[in-house]
């Protein structure tokens, strides 16, 4: 299957920042690319890089919705105003609003349904904490993960995962390859068990992914392409690990 490449920039750039980076991409994207690529700026970017990458073969997300279309929610912004920007994904569930905005299962559920009422491609996000590793849990609580976030409904084309342990984002830390090979396979038994079309669901491995481990990873089995935090904010880093694929 093709690869999705993800960039998630979280909460990092000004304008002129956003703008110098879409704009690198998007003339690095000019030749045809082997895998699919994506870029996921703050609320703030959005706009602005929508105008930059149109009409590129780079694709527009948000890092996160509301659950409503709209209302009193001072401060969030609902799955109808990203695709009004141009969006097509949305990353939800992500380990930092989990942890940081205490998100369950269900209200990452609530958010990946709303997406898909939008037409916007859900990046539902699952892992396991450092402390559930080492007790022998990953896979129990990625499973639960997916069980309890991910909608009925959604299928291959709609619906992307991204496993992300919580212990390997932004920390250099990686697991070894045989390690993610496991978790990806039970995740890709877990769709394939609910979904018709489950072994075409993209499954991303996210956390520390680099332009010198890309190779490694994007080559085990059952992982779909990279959601890359901090090698995202710079063009030839996220550029080489799209490349890896
Ligand atoms: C992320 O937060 O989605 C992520 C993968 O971050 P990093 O690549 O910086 O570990």
């Amino acid at each position: 299957m093709r690869k999705l490449v993800a960039g998630n920039w979280k909460m990092n750039g000004l304008r002129a920042d956003g703008a110098a980076l879409a704009e690198a991409l998007v003339a690095k994207a000019m030749a045809p690319t082997a895998c699919d690529l994506l870029v996921c700026p703050p609320a703030t970017l959005i706009a602005d890089i929508a105008a930059i990458v149109k009409g590129s073969r780079v694709a527009l997300g948000g890092q996160d919705c509301h659950a409503e279309t709209k209302g009193a929610h001072t401060g969030d912004i609902s799955a109808a105003m990203l695709k009004d920007l141009g969006c097509a994904y949305v990353i939800v569930g992500h380990s930092e609003r989990r942890t940081n905005h205490g998100e369950t299962d269900a209200i990452v559920l609530a958010k990946a349904k709303a997406a898909l009422v939008q037409n916007l491609v859900p990046i539902v996000c699952v892992g396991e904490t450092a402390a559930q590793r080492d007790a022998g849990q990953t896979l129990a609580i990625v499973e639960g993960q997916l069980a309890g976030s991910v909608p009925d409904g959604a299928a291959a084309g709609t619906l992307v995962i991204a496993y992300e342990p919580v212990w390997a984002i932004g920390t250099g830390r990686t697991p070894k390859p045989d390690e993610v090979a496991e978790v990806h396979a039970a995740i890709r038994a877990a769709l394939s068990a609910r979904f018709a079309n489950g072994a075409a669901v993209r499954i991303l491995y996210g956390g520390s992914v680099n332009a010198k481990n890309a190779a490694e990873l994007m080559h085990v089995a059952n992982i779909d392409g990279a959601l890359v935090g901090g090698a995202s904010l710079d063009a030839a880093s996220f550029w080489a690990i799209a490349e890896a694929c």
